[in-house]
């Protein structure tokens, strides 16, 4: 069995990304939108900005307090929109109650959607085009298999979970690449013999939820999800000790997709439009 290193990765991305920056004559500049002080958010907000900043990109953070009015909001983003200096924006979610998630993302400029989650940018990769920007994640975790070599054409991809941010947006991408693809959810029957069944899993799931052998030893595990156990620690979707025999290739938590989200992300910043 062999680690899926997105920590090794993620480096080599983020030094590309960084040598790319430096020949760029016009400087991307990224601004962050944080509505409220969740404290996870704030971490997640902070590892971008840093991110950004040891790539040469600028950043910018604008936090709003969370009963901030939604038309507010939307008239920022609106500015944004406008500003020549601004390549890249992103809202970090959740929003408050009061906020049309929805309303907010599609209200970003798609050509400045560094997360790829607007209506156009979905769309396009839903039929088959090319969006703008593809969601960070999925395109890490292809790059983390192009990385290895994993033939992705012609293998069956089971994928646990159909998030917006994760679980479609990782489906329609293996569609592209010829998998062929199976989204399993919380009301999916039999979800065992699925995943024994895949060449390629991929787990967004967010509670300990592959527990089983693969079918098939030279199986490749994705794990992208991330909790906490009952003792604080870190986890993934998959029980790790009692899943990795079973498998060729699998992505360790931490240092598999979570680093590689943040590469990609600023692989994405550094595209300008
Ligand atoms: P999410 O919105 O939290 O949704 C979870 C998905 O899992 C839903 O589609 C849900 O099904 C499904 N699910 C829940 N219980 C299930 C069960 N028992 N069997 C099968 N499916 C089940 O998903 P997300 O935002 O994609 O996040 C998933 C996990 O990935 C979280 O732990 C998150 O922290 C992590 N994550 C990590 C990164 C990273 O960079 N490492 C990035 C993004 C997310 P329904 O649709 O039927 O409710």
């Amino acid at each position: 069995m062999e680690i899926l290193d997105g920590k090794k990765l993620s480096q080599k991305v983020l030094e590309s990304v960084k040598s790319k920056v430096e020949k760029l004559e016009k400087k991307p500049h990224l601004v962050v939108i944080l509505v409220g002080s969740d404290p996870a958010s704030q971490i997640y907000v902070r590892n971008k900005k840093l991110a950004a900043e040891k790539v040469g990109i600028k950043s910018t953070v604008i936090n709003f307090p969370s009963d901030i009015e939604e038309n507010i909001l939307l008239k920022k983003i609106e500015e944004l929109n406008n500003a020549v200096d601004v390549t890249g924006i992103l809202v970090q979610l959740p929003l408050p109650e009061q906020i049309d998630k929805n309303k907010v993302i599609t209200s970003i400029s798609p050509k400045k959607d560094v997360d790829g989650f607007t209506p156009e940018n979905v769309g396009k990769l839903a039929a088959g085009l090319e969006p703008y920007y593809y969601p960070a994640t999925p395109q890490g975790i292809i790059m983390l298999l192009n990385e290895y070599n994993i033939k992705l054409e012609g293998a069956d991809a089971v994928i646990l979970g159909r998030s917006n941010i994760v679980g479609k947006p990782m489906a329609q991408m293996l569609l592209k690449h010829n998998a062929t693809v199976t989204i399993c959810h919380s009301y999916t029957k039999d979800i065992e013999d699925k995943i024994k069944t895949a060449d390629i899993l991929i787990s967004a799931v967010g509670k300990n939820i592959v527990r089983c052998k693969m079918g098939n030893k030279n199986s490749v595990i994705v794990d992208v999800g991330i909790h906490r156990d009952s003792n604080g620690k870190l986890c993934g979707d998959v029980d790790f000790d009692f899943v990795s025999p079973s498998c060729a290739y699998i992505s360790p938590v931490p240092g598999g997709v979570g680093p590689m989200t943040i590469a990609s992300l600023m692989y994405n910043a550094s595209i300008i439009y």
